[in-house]
């Protein structure tokens, strides 16, 4: 099983940190990988990296220039993966019944760009957030966006601006997402609506692969299950309206009609690898 990128491995302040959730500090181990491991909150269980690395190990983490190249190389079929899970969490009904003109988008971790751009040209006015300077950089001069470079609730941004903020595969690699989705909430439009992405520690992969997960990377700082994320954003204001899962068998694991099958499944019962929940500000 080939893991998702993820920066290298290096010695850096940790520390033990209460569940992000509900503050408990009574944790089960969760997963062991090579170099760091998760536990599993016993009252709500949410899955976090413990310990955690502090602020500033994990900016830079995102400073270095090796995210650039991968994200060059993968940016089409990512973006093309993320079209099609907002198609099925109803992305497109939502847009036709919006009259675009002078709509704001956010996304938020937009890397090259590339989603920012798709929604440009659909009609948004779309910005980005991107704290890899050089990725920040690329987007803007190839392909002319606004990208805003400190993480979200440093930039300052207007109140209800945002009809549509997206942030895919973004909030798993957060020290602090309750800070992350209160700032997303504030910023959303009153009709608006956030599509969020993430790996899903309940699906099958996730179970059958253990520690050799994909999505379970020196990077990702929480594994969220539909049922912790879901808890996270009512907390912080919003409800939830639809959450689509994807993915079954891991390319290559499978015959192609088999995993044709198994991700069908995947989808219709909840249990695929990846998720998006879709909400709107309560
Ligand atoms: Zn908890």
């Amino acid at each position: 099983m080939i893991k998702t990128w993820s920066t290298p491995l290096r010695h850096e302040k940790r520390r033990e940190e209460p569940c992000a959730l509900c503050g408990g500090r009574d944790f089960s181990a969760r997963l062991r990988c090579e170099g760091f491991g998760y536990v599993r909150c016993k009252q709500c269980s949410l899955v976090q990296m413990n310990p955690q690395p502090d602020a500033e190990a994990v900016k830079r983490r995102y400073s270095g220039d090796d995210y650039l190249e991968y994200e060059i190389a993968n940016e089409k079929t990512f973006l093309e993966l993320e079209m099609l899970a907002l198609a099925d969490a109803g992305f497109y009904q939502f847009e036709s019944g919006l009259d675009l003109s002078g709509r704001r988008a956010l996304d938020i971790g937009c890397a090259t760009g590339a989603l920012p751009a798709k929604l440009r040209e659909r009609g948004w006015q779309a910005e980005g957030v991107e704290i890899n300077g050089r990725q920040a950089d690329y987007a803007r001069r190839t392909r002319g966006l606004l990208v805003y470079e400190r993480p979200l609730e440093e930039n300052r941004l207007t109140a209800g601006a945002y009809t549509l903020i997206t942030a895919s595969h973004l909030i798993e690699h957060l020290r602090r997402p309750r800070v992350f989705l209160a700032e997303a909430r504030r910023l959303l439009a009153a009709e608006g609506r956030l599509f969020l992405t993430t790996p899903n520690i309940d699906g099958f992969q996730a179970r059958l692969f253990g520690s050799r997960w994909r999505s379970a990377i020196f990077d990702h700082l929480y594994l969220f299950s539909a049922k912790t994320l879901t808890r996270l954003l009512e907390q912080e204001g919003f409800l939830i309206e639809k959450i689509v899962t994807w993915g079954g068998l891991a390319a290559g694991s499978a015959p192609r009609p088999v995993k044709f099958v198994f991700d069908k499944l995947a989808k219709r019962l909840g249990f695929g690898d990846v998720m998006l929940i879709r909400s709107t500000g309560l």
